[in-house]
């Protein structure tokens, strides 16, 4: 295992590149510094038909496919035995992922060089189960009236919230929410539809395989200066390795950035794994027999009222009064 060498809070000077992304845009600048050492890059991508797959890049281009968090698991593939013919034929490689799929990935190339290997993996909240996610799409498209041709769960379109989703319908309808109103995030933020190995997941601690963990800075704005300033998202870049520190000294000059610490980046899922605090066998079992609106109902609340409340919440952010309408709602509770 690798132990944390440095921590840095960072922004992409690059606007493109910034709100293409999740977070800070650290991602991005680790595929070009391969890519320019005519190296591979190994990432998470959407398929045509909106599944979460693993996918090799030969060319920023084909890089740009692997920004944005895609919560849900991807799948492999051939990705390890293709990684594994890279570092044979003497190519630089990238690997990106999940902290259990790069630790998968260094038990698979165990017995070959990985002195060209480089790898990024992050704070992991869990993976949400393919199968919902199916579900999901296809209720949306229902609702869409069309077939989903885009799903971006950080799509920074909506203000005052780092965690909303948009999905674009073929027929050019648009599906746009925050977080809190939506059916999928409710399900994974509530620990309801994580795979079962993520409840016990052995990665929820600092201790990695990784040269490069990325995260949320999720401190307080106030502690960051003007140039890092950004509610839509700054990275916390954990380095582990020797050759993270190489990464790092390549692409820092593409960034607002500060030296942080460990005790001020730290997250819940670099203590401990997230906690099912429901019955989650329950809620498989219904899965089989109820509608996603009427499981909606049964574990998070009113999926009516969710709806007449997003809409709502969707005017007044695009009308640029959400945040007096939300202060006004505090003071009146109060
Ligand atoms: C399932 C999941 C859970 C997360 N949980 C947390 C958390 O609890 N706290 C936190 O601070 N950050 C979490 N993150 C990471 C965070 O949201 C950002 O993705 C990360 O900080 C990188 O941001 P970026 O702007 O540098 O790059 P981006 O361009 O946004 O990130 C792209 C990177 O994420 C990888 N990736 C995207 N989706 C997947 C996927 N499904 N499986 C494997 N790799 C994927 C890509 O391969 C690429 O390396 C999570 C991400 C995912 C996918
Ligand atoms: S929570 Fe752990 S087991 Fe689940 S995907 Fe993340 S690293 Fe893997």
């Amino acid at each position: 295992m690798n132990e944390i060498k440095a921590v840095y809070l960072a922004k992409n000077r690059d606007n493109n590149v910034w709100n293409s992304s999740s977070s800070g845009g650290v991602f991005n600048a680790l595929a070009k510094d391969i890519i320019l050492r005519n190296g591979i890059v190994y990432g998470a991508a959407y398929s045509d038909n909106n599944k979460v797959i693993h996918l090799r890049a030969e060319t920023l281009e084909e890089c740009i496919k692997f920004q944005g968090s895609k919560y849900v698991q991807s799948e492999m593939g051939n990705c390890f035995k293709l990684c594994k013919d890279d570092l044979k034929n003497g190519k630089y490689v990238l690997f990106t992922g999940t902290p259990c799929q790069i630790a998968g990935l260094n038990l698979f190339l165990k017995d070959i060089d990985t002195s060209k290997l480089y790898t990024q993996d992050i704070i992991c909240h869990g993976v949400p189960s393919p199968e919902f996610y199916k579900r999901y799409i296809k209720f949306m498209e229902k609702e869409l009236g069309s077939d989903i041709k885009e799903v971006n769960f950080r799509s920074k379109l909506l203000p005052n919230d780092i965690q909303d989703i948009s999905l674009k319908g073929k027929n050019g309808k648009v599906y746009r929410s925050y977080g809190t109103h939506d059916i999928y995030y409710n399900f994974f933020l509530r620990n309801i539809i994580l795979r079962p190995v993520c409840y016990e997941c052995k990665f929820a601690s600092v201790d990695r395989m990784s040269d490069i963990i990325l995260g949320d800075y999720w401190g307080n704005p106030k502690n960051v200066p003007y140039n890092l300033k950004g509610e839509k998202g700054i990275s916390a870049v954990f380095i582990n390795s020797e050759k993270g520190k190489e990464l790092w000294r390549d692409i820092k000059d593409s960034f607002n950035y500060m030296e942080s610490t460990l005790e001020v980046c730290i997250q819940p899922n670099l203590r401990a794994p997230s906690e099912a605090r429901i019955d989650v066998e329950m809620m498989w079992n219904d899965y089989e027999k109820y509608t996603l609106h009427k499981l909606t109902d049964k574990y998070i609340g009113s999926y009516k009222k969710m709806k007449i409340e997003r809409r709502i919440k969707v005017v007044l952010a695009d009308l640029n009064i959400l945040p007096v309408y939300q202060n006004l709602k505090r003071s009146i509770k109060k």
